[in-house]
């Protein structure tokens, strides 16, 4: 499956380019704009990405959920609950902050910004970001129909868990709910092995529609930005992840990684943390074989409050955009920076283009013009993509290192290198 997703991932960016550059040469109303655009791009390929990307979405709320019932009504010691989301809430943090750090040194050593014109055409106003108590105080739900309903992460998890807790300590009943929950566990999942057999179909819809559009955006000055953002993604993925993986669990950071290939190609395709949330508890579950307690409750919540790869972008960005406004950034700053931006990984959903939204947060803390997002959002697209990537990873790294050291790891499971791989 990897090596079919890989294909036709190729496939699409170069078919993409092509038909982005044989439009750009057409004219308004010539058969080749019809077939490419009206037809293929705006239209079968939009349909085809949307729909691959809905029936994705279609199974985060019902999966998460389910899923997390089951794994707490069957916690034998429930108290050991909060220790748990200690350790995991810690090592997310830890990680954004680690994440943070190497975008803020790389940065200041690459002076990406150095030399790009500060003029800003059309200016750029922020979509309010939602403030840090409301943040807070929305973890818990008022009604969890509605916060199913409007995809609410945070509120799910807590409703989830409250009535994991109340099933486990219900005798009788609850061991017959606590099946019921199983069950629908088991069938939920298979769905998400079913759907994922569409996925080549679904990653060339997205992606052919993706470059035939708007290509990778107009690089010109801000190749150095693009590949600051590049380089510190690849030492946060490649060598970072594998390191604390290493170091705090003794697992095979090669293993982990050979077992997340088909989780990041969705999180690139989709650039959403959330829509691939199905995904990575798949490939934690049952391919890493991390039980479904520590699972269920460390990747969703990841998916909403770890965002290594976007916490990147915000540092490099904020160095950029005071480089290219000429403006200096004292250490002071940089602590700022590096704290701020950990509470805006926090408060950003993981849906595509969120990040950007959330530099703005991070730019008013140290006094930077918020109109400097719109110098990089023209190439933001395909960065969130790859960004979306190494959250997703992140993710998976935490929960696997949390299993570990609660015991809820099954290690043959996670060195057997076909385990969970789809048929
Ligand atoms: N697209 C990212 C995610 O879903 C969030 C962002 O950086 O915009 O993880």
């Amino acid at each position: 499956l990897t090596r079919k997703i890989l294909i036709a991932m190729i496939a699409a960016i170069l078919l993409g380019s092509l038909a982005q550059t044989l439009l750009a040469e057409a004219g308004a109303d010539s058969t080749l704009r019809y077939v490419f655009h009206d037809l293929l791009s705006q239209g079968l390929f939009l349909l085809g990405g949307k729909l691959f990307v809905a029936s994705l979405k279609v199974l985060v709320v019902p999966l998460v959920f389910v899923s997390l019932v089951c794994g707490v009504c069957h916690l034998r010691d429930q108290s050991s609950l909060g220790w748990l989301s200690l350790k995991t809430i810690s090592l997310y943090l830890a990680t954004t902050g680690l994440a943070i750090t190497i975008a803020l040194i790389l940065a200041s050593w690459w002076q990406p910004g150095a030399g790009v014109n500060m003029t800003v055409d059309g200016g750029y106003t922020p979509p309010p970001a939602m403030p840090l108590i409301d943040v807070l105080v929305n973890i818990f739900p008022t009604n969890p129909v509605q916060a199913m309903a409007e995809g609410k992460m945070l509120q799910v998890i807590v409703f989830a868990l409250l009535i994991g807790v109340a099933i486990g300590r219900s005798g009788e009943p609850g061991e017959r709910i606590g099946r019921h929950f199983n069950d629908w566990n088991e069938v939920l999942m298979k769905l998400v092995t079913l759907l994922m057999g569409f996925a080549p179909y679904g990653v060339f819809c997205l992606l052919f529609t993706l470059f035939a559009e708007q290509g990778i955006g107009k690089v010109g000055d801000l190749a150095v930005y693009m590949l600051t953002v590049v380089a510190a993604l690849l030492v946060h993925g490649l060598l970072v992840y594998p390191l604390l993986l290493k170091t705090l669990s003794g697992l095979s950071p090669t293993v982990f990684l050979r077992k997340m290939r088909n989780v990041q190609l969705f999180a690139f395709s989709t650039a959403s943390s959330t829509a691939t949330v199905p995904v990575t508890l798949r490939a934690v579950e049952q391919r890493m074989g991390v039980k479904n307690r520590v699972a269920a409750f460390a990747v969703p919540l990841g998916a909403t409050i770890n965002m290594d790869g976007t916490a990147i972008m915000q540092g490099v960005a904020t160095v950029f955009i005071a480089q290219a406004f000429q403006l200096d950034l004292s250490m002071l700053d940089y602590l700022t920076v590096i704290l701020t931006a950990m509470l805006a990984s926090v408060g950003t959903a993981g849906v595509p283009g969120v990040g950007l939204v959330t530099l703005a947060l991070v730019l008013q803390q140290v006094g930077l013009p918020v109109e400097g997002i719109a110098l990089i959002i023209g190439v933001d697209r395909i960065l969130d993509m790859m960004r979306t990537a190494v959250n997703v990873t992140g993710d998976a790294m935490v929960s696997v290192v949390v299993a570990n050291s609660e015991n809820a790891i099954d290690k043959q499971t996670y060195n057997n290198i076909q385990a969970g791989e789809q048929q």
